[in-house]
């Protein structure tokens, strides 16, 4: 048996209790899985700080010292300051919890160590809740680098230490080391200089210096993206060419209406894409892919001629969207297309009264209803199609994993319908891979033509008249304005309007006879669609209105979009609000507002669109600054935990192992070489382990 797949409960420091609950609470049974519990952090207790030396913004550091003073004040909160002072000069410990604890625990005139990220307040610098020991003859002091573990309180009610662990992982090292097995082909070893898995599970919780641990970081991260990446090719090919897809080859309608009712030349990235997806639809698999397109980039055309495709070989498309706005949007724009071909469209949302109900439901189901287009509200039991041939699911990022299961679902006895997700976030390709499981990706990346860039400028609050006057500009040349406020939820959980009331009543007086519209999310539908609809016509010239603004919303004659409080908005949210105006051959501008004084990472964000309106460099500052999972609610998107590597940093080392990945599937796609034999075995448990949404 191997040794890595024993029980922890052979080991000889555990207790009973502490191994029952290391397997309930994170799940480790094995001492492989204790192996591979890395520490999330670590602590440098190689050397020992003056307090003279210590600098603003230095990382956690060891200084040894003596108290001098312990005081707690009672004055509001609880704390409790404790002087240290080594022979260079003193520093404040501070304590906002246990603090009657410590006040009994601390001695004064006692030597410790301590350890703690120090920070400096006017000249003087404090460590607040340091880590200490009091030093006596018999302690020992420890002096490498030590790896920290997260325990939670019930694992440390258990026993179950950082300690603990630190003497677990050492002596599970020490028996399992002989047995560790490179799980990597040695050209790859080589190629990417990375550690053999030996030395780098033994760094990583045990490093010697920071040089081996960053190697041992390195080494293992490959890995994990390398099996991930596998895992999804994997599938991906077996899915392209096991699975039945239905096939249409019919383009009779499409090429039509490209000959005799499109109202626009294609741009080449256009005609691209929808060779792409027609020929995923004609190749008797399955299509699942996955539409990039920066705001305005021309998605909803493509989207509805490829839907024609299904249609000419008698059955019907779907098109997603998140918002009714945005249903009722594509809605007004579809219904005419469509019926330039004879093609009945209708419209399903959650507002859809039940009478107007019936007869769609009743279509659907015989299969005279070609095209629906609708919210959630199609993918209710309820809603049955004759045969789903297509399904689009437009700023797909909004959408649970569980809705688009549904749709999947919906040919009950037949084959399941294509499936083309559309986003606007653009995201690296291998990004978007290991993000969206197995979807096949394509990009538009060109705008249509004779769109000038968007001018975009950053006012402060006080400018406010300036901006009155370039609105005012605008609306006389006949164009049209947007003012978003960002949404603020107050402490009940509520939307509250008080900014954006505000703001509409001083748009009001400053343009007393100008019609203005206002959007907001407590709006019932059917006022929503009028003043959107108003809006549309161009009988309102100016919209103020909260984020509901921020998708996919197409008005083309407007020209400006003033964002309030834009310090509050993160950078994808500002481009997609931004991609509201530039959809003309007209100049269009973008005005970001802010209060004067402004954070360093919210300067950097205006910064980034002032400079920029490439949304695939703005996407690439964003991850950087939040981390994907924020920027794409990773979270729904069904991606397994990731233990050490990090989509938002690790780019580089996910882009390797995806083309290592590609390398490795090409010369032998099952894994069936010798040198593959340990990837095999591990991307086999990773399929039969991990819950992988079908769609994404
Ligand atoms: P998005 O990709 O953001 O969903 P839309 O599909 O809403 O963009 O298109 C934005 C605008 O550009 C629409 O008014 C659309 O009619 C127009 N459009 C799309 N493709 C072209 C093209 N090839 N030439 C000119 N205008 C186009
Ligand atoms: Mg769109």
């Amino acid at each position: 048996m191997n040794i890595l797949s024993s029980s922890i409960i052979n080991l000889s420091s555990i207790t009973h209790r502490q191994a029952m609950h290391l397997s309930e609470t994170v799940r480790i049974n094995t001492l492989g899985e204790l192996l591979s519990y890395y520490p999330y952090r670590y602590e440098d207790r190689r050397r020992v700080y003056d307090i003279r030396t210590l600098e603003e913004e230095m990382h956690a550091v060891q200084i040894r010292g003596k108290i001098t003073r312990v005081e707690s004040s009672r004055k509001g909160k609880k704390r409790l300051t404790a002087t240290l002072k080594d022979r260079t000069g003193h520093l404040q410990l501070v304590w906002f919890h246990r603090t009657e604890w410590f006040q009994r625990f601390l001695k004064v005139n006692t030597e410790y160590l301590v350890f703690g990220q120090p920070s400096k307040h006017l000249s003087s610098f404090s460590i607040t809740h340091p880590d200490l020991v009091e030093i006596t003859p018999k302690t020992t002091l420890s002096k490498g680098i030590l790896p920290l573990y997260s325990t939670s309180q019930k694992l440390t009610k258990a026993g179950v230490d950082n300690q603990t662990f630190t003497q677990l992982q050492q002596e599970a090292l020490s028996k399992a080391i002989p047995y560790i097995r490179e799980t990597l082909p040695p050209p790859i070893l080589e190629k990417y200089d990375l550690l053999p898995r030996k030395e780098a599970l033994s760094y990583i919780h045990f490093p010697p210096d920071k040089k081996h641990l960053a190697k041992a970081r390195y080494r293992l991260k490959f890995e994990e993206l390398l099996y991930l990446q596998l895992h999804l090719l994997q599938r991906k090919k077996l899915r392209n060419t096991l699975s039945e897809g239905q096939k249409f080859a019919n383009t009779s309608l499409l090429t039509k209406y490209y000959h005799d009712h499109l109202p626009f030349p294609l741009t080449d990235d256009q005609k691209k894409v929808i060779k792409e997806i027609c020929r995923d639809m004609r190749s008797g698999h399955q299509m699942n892919r996955l539409l990039q397109g920066d705001v305005g980039s021309g998605k909803t055309i493509v989207a509805f001629l490829c839907g024609l495709l299904p249609i000419a070989d008698e059955t019907q498309t779907a098109i997603l969207a998140p918002t009714e706005v945005l249903a009722n949007q594509h809605y007004h724009k579809l219904k005419p297309a469509a019926e330039n071909l004879g093609l009945t469209a209708a419209l399903l949302t959650g507002s859809t009264p039940t009478k107007a109900r019936k007869p769609i439901i009743k279509a659907l189901a015989d299969g005279t209803l070609k095209i629906l287009i609708g919210t959630h509200a199609l993918l209710e039991d309820k809603v049955q199609f004759k045969q789903l041939g297509l399904a689009v699911i437009d700023e797909q990022h909004r959408f649970g994993v569980a809705q688009r299961a549904k749709i999947w679902g919906k040919n009950k006895n037949l084959t399941p319908p294509h499936i083309l997700v559309m986003t606007a976030t653009p995201i690296p390709r291998t990004l978007a891979m290991a993000l969206y499981g197995d979807l096949d990706v394509s990009i538009i990346q060109e705008k249509p033509k004779g769109r000038k860039p968007i001018i975009t400028a950053h006012y402060d609050d006080k400018n406010r008249l300036l901006v009155f006057a370039r609105m005012r500009a605008q609306i006389e040349a006949g164009h049209q304005v947007y003012i978003v406020y960002p949404r603020i939820i107050s402490s009940d959980g509520e939307e509250t309007y008080k900014d954006l009331m505000d703001g509409y009543e001083s748009v009001c007086r400053a343009f007393p006879n100008i019609p203005v519209s206002i959007l907001h999310g407590k709006m019932q539908p059917v006022d929503k669609a009028y003043e959107m609809k108003r809006f549309v016509k161009g009988e309102t010239k100016i919209m103020v209105g909260t984020t509901i603004l921020e998708v996919g919303i197409n008005v083309p004659n407007a020209t400006m979009i003033i964002i309030e409080n834009a310090e509050s908005f993160g950078l994808a949210q500002l481009h997609q609000l931004r991609g509201r105006v530039g959809r003309d051959d007209a100049q269009s501008y973008c005005l970001l507002l802010t209060k004067e004084k402004l954070s360093y990472k919210a300067k950097q964000r205006i910064k980034t669109m002032v400079k920029t309106q490439d949304g695939f460099q703005i996407a690439q500052v964003d991850l950087q600054s939040r981390g994907p999972g924020d920027m794409l609610g990773v979270q729904q998107s069904g991606l397994y935990k990731l233990k050490l590597a990090d989509l938002t940093h690790d780019h580089e080392i996910l882009q390797k192992s995806h083309r290592v990945a590609e390398e490795i599937l090409e010369t032998d796609p099952f894994l069936q070489r010798s040198v593959h034999v340990q990837l095999r075995k591990i991307i086999q448990y990773l399929s039969e382990n991990t819950h992988w949404s079908v769609i994404s």
